[in-house]
């Protein structure tokens, strides 16, 4: 860590040592959420600090979609249970990488559901369709990070699904330049290690993704997908929604693909699978 870390750092701590996580609500979040209640006690105290720094740091906006596709911002801000949430969610995945990780956006948009975003799509001939889908959460190129609260109050249930983890994951995969499913790598893994581990299985993911489209929605209770299909559907997209697992419901990710979870585990230096909850 150089100096200017180490001031962020002792900054950080002075922040969350002044205004700390409300005791409370804080203890019925880690009770509700397994990926959080199976750390050990001097993690979560740490994800405390992490978590209280990252309230004190981030913006946090109320936000009411429009009709026309832009929100309206409230005066107030979003509920405090939610905005725990997303601190606690966001800090997870960089418990040991560090609050520096997320230093490069400021502003978290917290919409009450599900929003529509206007995507343009280039088909590579020049010709650019564009339209609206609806979304739960995103992540825009140095800007705001936004999720819908409905899905905030739904992850981290141990099920798999964490959507704030999953943007979080695509904007740490960002920080190396491109969002491709590639994020920055510690020394000791090389990105021929990583793409090891991940292209085979998100080969595999693709064609179990094909296999159940074609079997279409009768037989949607049998699904050949070993983790939610979404994950199919690009890279990034796959990177984000493993590290979902990983912390959400880890032991489905390690039995789908053991060796993209053995690589995330040292990615992240942390290993949910063997953490024992301390109480
Ligand atoms: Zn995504």
């Amino acid at each position: 860590m150089n100096w200017f870390a180490r001031w962020r750092d002792r900054r950080r701590r002075a922040l969350a040592a002044a205004h700390p996580v409300p005791a409370e609500a804080w203890q019925l979040l880690i009770q509700a959420s397994p990926c959080l209640n199976r750390l050990a006690l001097a993690d979560r105290a740490e994800l405390a600090v992490l978590a209280a720094a990252f309230l004190c740091q981030k913006t946090f906006l109320k936000a009411v979609p429009q009709p026309d596709g832009t929100f309206a911002y409230g005066d107030q801000p979003p509920a405090a249970d939610i905005c725990l949430a997303i601190a606690a969610f966001a800090c997870l995945p960089v418990l040991r990488l560090g609050l520096d990780s997320l230093r490069s956006w400021r502003t978290v948009i917290v919409t009450p559901g599900e929003y529509s975003l206007r995507r343009l799509d280039d088909d590579g001939s020049g010709v650019v369709a564009e339209y609206d889908e609806a979304v739960v959460g995103d992540m825009s190129d140095y800007g705001p990070l936004t999720f819908s609260a409905e899905d905030v109050a739904l992850s981290g249930r141990g099920d798999g699904y964490n959507v704030v983890i999953h943007e979080v994951t695509h904007r740490l995969d960002a920080a190396a330049g491109a969002v491709d499913g590639v994020p920055e790598l510690p020394a000791a893994i090389s990105s021929a290690e990583w793409a090891a581990a991940f292209a085979p299985a998100y080969a595999d993911a693709q064609t179990r993704f094909e296999r159940d489209r074609h079997r279409g929605q009768r037989h949607r209770a049998r699904t050949a997908a070993l983790i939610d299909d979404y994950a199919a559907e690009s890279p990034e997209e796959f990177l984000a929604v493993c590290a979902e697992y990983f912390f959400d419901d880890p032991a489905t990710l390690q039995a789908a693909y053991p060796a993209v979870y053995a690589l995330l585990s040292r990615w992240l230096s942390q290993e949910p699978l063997s953490s024992q909850p301390a109480s």
